[in-house]
Order: C-alpha cells, then sequence, then structure tokens
C-alpha cells in the first residue's frame, strides 16, 4: 500500500463485494468468503458490520464532533456539552470512541468489525458494544467460534486491551497477512503529511500530540 491508501485517501487497494456487501483489500476478499463459508457451516451467517473506511468518512466524523454537530462522549459514555470544552479537552474526548483521520486500520481494507447477521432479532440495531459480545450476550457464539477460527484463515484481534491503547473490541478483526506490513509503513511522517493536507478541526493540538498519538493508536496494538 501506498502513502494514500494507508491513510485512507485513495481506493487503488480495495474491492467491494456483493456478497456480503462490502468493501475489503483485494488480498482479503478470499480469506475472508473461507472463513465465511466455515463459519457458515457451523450455523453462523458472518458479516461485517463496518470494512474499509476512507479519510473522508473519517473526517467527517472528527470534524462534526469536534464542533458539535454529533454527539461527544466522555469516556464513560456519558454526553458532553462541546461548548464548555476547551480544543484539547474536545480532541481527548474524540479519541475516546474514534480514530483519528489517516490513523484508523480501517483505512486498509484489512480490518472488519464481525458480527453474525442470524443472531440479530428482528428490528434489533447492531451498536457493536460489549454487552453484546459478553457471554449472555447475541454475539457471545460467534466470537467463541472466531477466537477459535479465526487465525487458521489469517485474522487476528489488535484490540483486545493488553497492550493496545484502543478499550477492548471483540468485534474487530484484522487480516496479519497485509496489516502488519501495512502498521509498519504507516509511519509518523506518512500520518503527519494527511493531517497537514487536510481540513481537520483543532489541527495543532493533534500536531503537537502526533508521535503520542501514533505510538498509542497505531503502534500500540495486540499483536497476532
Ligand atoms: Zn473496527
Amino acid at each position: 500500500m501506498n502513502a494514500l491508501e494507508l491513510t485512507g485517501r485513495s481506493r487503488g487497494h480495495v474491492r467491494e463485494i456483493s456478497d456480503p456487501h462490502c468493501v475489503l483489500h483485494a488480498q482479503v476478499v478470499a480469506p475472508f468468503q473461507a472463513m465465511r463459508r466455515a463459519a457458515a457451516s457451523e450455523g453462523f451467517d458472518l458479516q461485517p458490520a463496518s470494512a474499509h473506511r476512507d479519510f473522508e468518512r473519517q473526517l467527517t466524523i472528527w470534524n462534526d464532533k469536534f464542533a458539535g454537530r454529533r454527539r461527544l462522549d466522555d469516556a464513560a459514555g456519558a454526553p458532553l456539552e462541546v461548548g464548555t470544552l476547551t480544543a484539547a479537552e474536545r480532541v481527548q474526548a474524540i479519541l475516546e470512541w474514534s480514530a483519528l483521520p489517516g490513523a484508523s486500520r480501517h483505512h486498509w481494507g484489512t480490518e472488519m468489525d464481525l458480527i453474525d447477521r442470524r443472531a440479530v432479532a428482528a428490528g434489533r440495531r447492531v451498536e457493536l458494544s460489549s454487552a453484546e459480545f459478553a457471554p449472555e450476550g447475541p454475539f457471545a457464539p460467534v466470537a467463541a467460534w472466531l477466537e477459535a477460527n479465526a487465525a487458521r484463515f489469517g485474522f487476528f484481534r489488535p484490540y483486545r486491551g493488553i497492550r493496545s491503547g484502543v478499550r477492548p473490541e471483540p468485534w474487530h478483526w484484522s487480516f496479519a497477512p497485509v496489516s502488519v506490513g501495512a502498521m509498519r509503513d504507516l509511519g509518523v511522517d506518512v500520518l503527519r503529511e494527511a493531517i497537514e493536507t487536510a481540513p481537520l478541526a483543532a489541527r495543532e493540538v493533534v500536531r503537537e500530540r502526533l508521535p503520542e498519538l501514533h505510538a498509542r493508536y497505531v503502534a500500540g496494538i495486540d499483536w497476532p
């Protein structure tokens, strides 16, 4: 992947597939479909609630939260009043729940937030919450199946909450044969270039914190 692909500003590395409908890195399509077939044979309908996301999408989320156009929550999930917060405080709150544009692993097309569509009750919205993946939650069986089987297809969990600077995400799976190299190639300088050339809210705050943010959110993951 080149610098534009690594930071979600080009789509040359990804492919759109129709069943299930999603966008993935070209080299992830076959391994994912193989894993999906294996899961189907055990009764699961394995689908990504989210796969590739581009820089623009992440930038919109970031700028909307900063400006108060989108709900901004504190670390505990309680809504904040943006008007009372400094730029630095808003940045801190955004980072509790959203990736810095350019620094999301979802830009690579190697990442998927996986659910079992069959376990979603009619009319129910998928939230990607820890409760859904807890032992009594609807996605506990598929989470257990993935823990036991995903590695054979090349997938691992980068956000286990052991080493990672991000809260545990039991739904987030990564295709190691491509993502390990992508992470190595997404250096601080690549990220800086993406930040400096985009209309990012609170760019000064981000610029100041960039080495630390890179260490925590890009480099600080749970390895396969
Ligand atoms: Zn994810």
